[in-house]
């Protein structure tokens, strides 16, 4: 792993601020970038740690609408008597994820910026060709072992499947994300300044 610096943030505008440093990567729960960051895939040079910005794991449910925010943990999410009963699908997306452990630790905004599990994508030191790590390099799974991949929406560069289970159901609620950034490459899920006009207001970006 190659070393960088750490960085700890306490608002969303500190964060929104330090993304904007060359190579920054910010850190909720870490169960995915610590991993990435293994194999070797994600190469921060400073990691922001946003996982005790005040406010950010808040769970408001009304009748009509879900406001939950990026911090909030999966575990909690799903476990919530509210998003239980009106949100039956969410609740259950997450329950189906992962493990206990994980859930305990992931977060909602986490979980919807994770990265394909594609084995190719994971590996570049083996497999140095992949568009998604490296446009323009090539696809290792087209031609490779392909069971775990996409059956529609490919595309001559990248079969590779979404991995996550809850932006689907999110889909289904017509979801809105919130985000702030310091540039259009780096976006902070947070939470909504005003109530928004949909029924759930965390949505999935494309990965
Ligand atoms: C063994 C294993 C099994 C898994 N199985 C499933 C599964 O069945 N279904 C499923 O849906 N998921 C699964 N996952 C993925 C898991 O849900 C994610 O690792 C987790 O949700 C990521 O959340 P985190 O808070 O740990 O994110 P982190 O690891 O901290 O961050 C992940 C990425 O999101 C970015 N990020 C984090 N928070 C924000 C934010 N607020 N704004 C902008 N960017 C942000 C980070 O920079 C990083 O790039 C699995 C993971 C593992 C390790
Ligand atoms: S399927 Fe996509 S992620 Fe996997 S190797 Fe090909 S380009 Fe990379």
């Amino acid at each position: 792993m190659k070393d960088f610096s750490y960085l700890r943030a306490d608002s969303v505008e500190a964060a929104r601020n330090a993304s904007a440093l060359p190579g920054a990567m910010l850190l909720a729960g870490g169960t995915t970038l610590v991993d990435l960051a293994k194999c070797g895939v994600a190469e921060p040079s400073t990691v922001i740690d946003i996982s005790h910005i005040e406010g950010l794991n808040a769970i408001d449910v009304t009748a009509d609408r879900a406001v939950i925010g990026a911090l909030a943990r999966m575990s909690h999410v799903a476990d919530n008597p509210q998003v239980k009963s009106l949100f039956p699908a969410v609740s259950e997306a997450l329950w189906q994820a992962a493990s206990a452990q994980l859930r305990n630790m992931a977060t909602i905004g986490g979980n919807l910026m994770q990265r394909t599990r594609c084995p190719y994508f994971r590996d570049p030191a083996n497999f140095p060709a992949c568009n998604k790590r490296s446009p323009g390099s090539g696809c290792s799974a087209i031609g490779g072992v392909t069971r775990g991949h996409a059956v529609l929406g490919t595309s001559e560069a990248c079969i590779a499947t979404y991995p996550g289970d809850l932006a689907i159901a999110l889909v289904a609620f017509d979801a809105r994300s919130i985000s702030a950034s310091a540039s259009s490459r780096s976006r902070i899920f947070s939470s909504p300044p005003v109530p928004p006009p949909s029924r759930s207001t965390t949505s999935a970006p494309a990965r």
